[in-house]
This record gives structure tokens, C-alpha cells and sequence, in this order.
């Protein structure tokens, strides 16, 4: 599938520990299609930062049509985030990225920090 820029709402915004943030978007165009291993990139409502922000999809509910995505302040994008509450309707584009191949045996999954939250959807989708 194409990638599609739309609108997503924010559903939830919760603070996990100090400046890491999880976030469900109901955005059911790129849900239903999307993969673990996949991104999003999550554009910023200040129009001096042109570039949107990459961030890995850690939950996929394609039933419910949401998305979760748990991302480290790293600098303005990323904070402007953290202020997003419920029902705010913010500009994305996805899914992006191959995600992760899903054949095999065995799968031995390994991550540190923020490279931990994709590694949530890859276990449930793993048929091993
Ligand atoms: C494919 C992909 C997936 C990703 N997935 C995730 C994820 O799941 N979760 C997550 O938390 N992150 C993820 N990231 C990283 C995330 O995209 C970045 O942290 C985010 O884009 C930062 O945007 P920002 O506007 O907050 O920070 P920026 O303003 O872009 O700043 C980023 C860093 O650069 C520093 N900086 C900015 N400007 C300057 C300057 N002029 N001089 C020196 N330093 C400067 C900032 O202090 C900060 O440390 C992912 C990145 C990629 C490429």
C-alpha cells in the first residue's frame, strides 16, 4: 500500500518516566496497513520546522483503527508532542518503512532505550 499523509486524532497521552511519552492516534487509513518494524512520520503545527518527525510504531490496533507510539523528548518536535491531549488532531504520514520480516524459527529480539518500543508489536506478530 501507498503511503497516505492524513489527519490523526490523538486518543491518549500518557507520561511513562521523565520525557518519554506514549501516545495512541486514531488514524484507521494507515492502522489497518501498517506493520511492526514500520514508522510514522508526524509532522509539527509550528511552520518553521518544515521536516516531520519520524517515530516507530510500538502498538498497531488495526480493529480500532489506533496506532501508539512511545518517543523520548529530544528537542522542539518532539516536545510540542508531549503537549498534545486528547482530541487533538494532528497531521501524519505512514505507514513507512519496510518493518520487520516475520518468517523463521526462531527470532531473538534486542534493543536499549527508545529502540525498545517497536520491539512491542514484533513479539505479538511473531508466530514463533
Ligand atoms: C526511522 C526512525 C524511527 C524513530 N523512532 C523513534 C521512536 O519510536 N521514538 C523516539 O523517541 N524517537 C524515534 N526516532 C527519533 C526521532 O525521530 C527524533 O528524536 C525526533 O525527530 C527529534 O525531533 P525534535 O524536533 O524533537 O528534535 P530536534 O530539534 O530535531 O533535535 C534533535 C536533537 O538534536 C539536537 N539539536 C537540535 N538542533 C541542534 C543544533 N543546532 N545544534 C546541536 N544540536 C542540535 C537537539 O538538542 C536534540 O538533542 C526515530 C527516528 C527515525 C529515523
Amino acid at each position: 500500500m501507498a503511503q497516505v499523509k492524513t489527519e490523526a486524532e490523538v486518543r491518549s497521552q500518557e507520561k511513562l518516566a521523565e520525557g518519554v511519552y506514549s501516545m495512541v492516534l486514531y488514524v484507521p487509513q494507515i492502522a489497518r496497513e501498517a506493520k511492526a518494524g514500520q514508522f510514522i512520520s508526524v509532522y509539527t503545527k509550528d511552520p518553521s520546522r518544515l521536516l516531520p518527525r519520524p517515530i516507530s510504531l510500538c502498538g498497531i490496533d488495526r480493529e480500532r483503527g489506533e496506532l501508539r507510539i512511545v518517543y523520548r523528548v529530544a528537542g522542539a518536535g518532539t516536545e510540542e508532542f508531549s503537549r498534545y491531549q486528547a482530541g487533538e488532531k494532528v497531521q501524519v504520514m505512514g505507514p513507512l518503512g519496510n518493518g520487520f520480516p516475520l518468517k523463521g524459527k526462531k527470532a531473538v529480539l534486542m534493543g536499549g532505550g527508545i529502540g525498545i518500543p517497536p520491539m512491542l508489536e514484533l513479539m505479538k506478530e511473531l508466530d514463533c
